[in-house]
């Protein structure tokens, strides 16, 4: 017996809906890439969005048709979030840190027909183009004082002319709420990109999820500044919570320096943002330099990349700011885990409570989550046993967009995330590794993150990796890589007497080596594969 309840679609254009009728005044600002601040109202945005809509549908966009967006946090890339996926297309975001190769792979494999692009990345779009023949116009996110007056491109549009001509009258359509809504390929550090396609009801639900006081905590009356790129796995899905809670959003566009974004922290009165690691550090590093504190910022999710306990404690201690400790990836919408404190928790001394809040933090509801051994078989959850962690839920991508690889999913339902945890008995989880960085020592595991989240604790640590190198004897050793900070001093042997009585000493690394930088994938994290072969042939002193 089915329930008697209305059956509407959950659909991501009734996230905007609400927000323009039951939060009209409330207000959505941007950092122009062109320089200066826009600011407009949901009710506005959403008029804006119905107009794209209409431009769209007269171009010829059709059901599940993908359209391309590289394009900063800002209120146009917004637009397109609400106008493509209303209408039954994918909104295709892409992030143009990628290689320019990767960039016409996943463009061509998408088969995006058309491309939106900030002014920042027309000389990048202008080599693409000629490599990618099924985009039928690119379309300049500016006006029209800020059009080029001559380009290579083809077919170049302007996106406020395009809009300028098209009237606000619109009405959503229905469709099924498992329609695909949007498409974002994972980095890919070690083979071709895969797209992950989200659904309007796993967007949906995701969003829910977001805004639970365990997750983000947000509400109406928060402002909310999403760090994250809005090219990346949709803004940690902060575009669609904020019109479902009805709070303001502030949208920092390329300004991701430290002191932009202290300046628009300050002037619209951000209370709440997320962020990966690095971006932290520059800014604590400012706010220390500059003596500056916040006025109105109380909370920020970090996560993207493990948040060394050195940042937490700052936040905390010397600005005020709380950081969550979260862990996702694409294929999880990004949210999976987010580490807030349980009621239990809370006669612990604030030493035990610290080292609990390191964790990555607790499946939300639509994470179901197990480890495993090389066997497929469930590990204890008691905090010690490390395994591969494997998550299931309305939210999980259950393939890659027009891909037969399967090696991920397993045939029981489960997706192997590809990292290594342990979960202890409170079902806090806490990433040791990607399964492909783990350091095999004698038959032992030895957590690279937590050999890092030390290194970064001494006070000349700007920032540091470790990997695991071939050895004669135990098979794998840890090297450290570090990145003095400017002006400071430390050797090798201070460095490594910093780890006695921290970890175990079999734990400790070999070596450290010295380096003016370290390298990154193109969503900011660590790429261990090409410092796997900077140091290859490397021999232990
Ligand atoms: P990619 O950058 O390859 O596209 P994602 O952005 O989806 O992939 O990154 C997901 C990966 O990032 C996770 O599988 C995990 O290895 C790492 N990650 C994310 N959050 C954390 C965290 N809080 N601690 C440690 N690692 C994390």
């Amino acid at each position: 017996m089915l329930g008697l309840m209305m059956n509407e679609p959950l659909r991501i254009a009734g996230l905007l809906e609400h927000a323009a009728k039951w939060h009209s005044t409330t207000e959505i600002v941007s950092r122009l890439t062109e320089g200066g601040i826009h600011r407009y109202t949901y009710h506005a945005a959403h008029q804006r969005a119905k107009q794209l809509a209409n431009v769209l549908t007269e171009l010829g966009v059709q059901n599940g048709d993908r359209i391309g967006t590289l394009a900063w946090n800002n209120h146009r890339h917004f637009e397109l979030y609400y106008g493509v996926s209303g209408i039954g297309a994918v909104c295709h975001t892409i992030n143009p840190r990628l290689f320019p190769e990767q960039l016409v792979y996943i463009i061509n494999h998408a088969a995006d027909r058309f491309l939106f692009f900030d002014l920042t990345f027309l000389p990048l779009v202008e080599k693409l183009a000629p490599l990618c023949p099924k985009v039928e116009a690119w379309v300049l996110m500016t006006d029209r004082a800020h059009m080029p007056t001559a380009s290579a491109l083809p077919d170049i549009r302007c996106y406020e002319d395009l809009l300028a001509a098209h009237s606000a009258e619109f009405t959503w359509p229905d469709f099924d709420e498992n329609t695909a809504s949007s498409l974002c390929y994972t980095s890919g550090t070690t083979d071709q990109p895969k797209g992950v396609l989200y659904s309007h009801r796993s967007t949906v639900l995701h969003s829910y999820a977001a805004g639970l006081p365990d997750c983000f905590n947000c509400s109406a009356r928060d402002v909310i500044l999403p760090v994250v790129p809005m090219f990346h796995v949709n803004a940690w899905g902060i575009p669609y919570l904020a019109p479902l809670i009805g709070c303001k959003l502030v949208l920092p566009g390329p300004g991701l320096d430290a002191a932009s974004l202290f300046e628009l922290f300050e002037q619209e009165h951000v209370t709440f943002s997320a962020g990966v690691p690095t971006i932290w550090f520059g800014l604590l590093t400012f706010m220390r330099e500059k003596k500056a504190r916040f006025s109105t910022l109380k909370q920020m999710i970090v996560g993207g990349a493990s948040c060394p306990p050195a940042l937490l404690k700052a936040f905390d201690d010397e600005l005020g700011v709380h950081i969550r400790h979260a862990w996702g990836m694409s294929e999880t919408s990004p949210l999976g885990t987010v580490n807030s404190s349980k009621s239990s928790q809370l006669s612990l001394s604030p030493d035990e409570q610290f080292a609990i809040s390191t964790k990555q933090g607790r499946s939300i509801f639509g994470i179901d989550m197990k480890i495993v051994d090389d066997h497929d078989q469930e590990l204890p959850h008691d905090g010690v046993a490390f395994g591969d962690l494997l998550v299931r839920g309305p939210f999980v991508a259950g393939g890659y967009y027009e891909s037969d690889n399967r090696s991920q999913f397993t045939a029981d339902g489960w997706f192997r995330t590809g990292d290594v945890a342990t979960i202890d008995p409170e079902g806090f989880m806490n990433i040791t590794d990607r399964s492909k960085d783990v350091i095999k020592s004698g038959g032992e595991w030895i957590s690279s993150i937590d050999l890092e989240n030390l290194a970064i604790a001494h006070p000349s640590i700007a920032e540091a990796a470790v990997i695991g190198l071939p050895h004669p004897k135990w098979s794998e050793r840890p090297l450290l890589v570090v990145v003095r900070k400017p002006d400071t001093e430390v050797s090798q042997e201070e460095l490594l007497l910093f780890f006695d009585g921290k970890v175990a000493s079999w734990w400790k690394p070999d070596a450290v080596e010295f380096v003016e930088q370290l390298p990154h994938t193109a969503t900011g994290k660590l790429l261990k594969t090409k410092l796997r072969q900077d140091f290859a042939g490397y021999e232990f002193p």
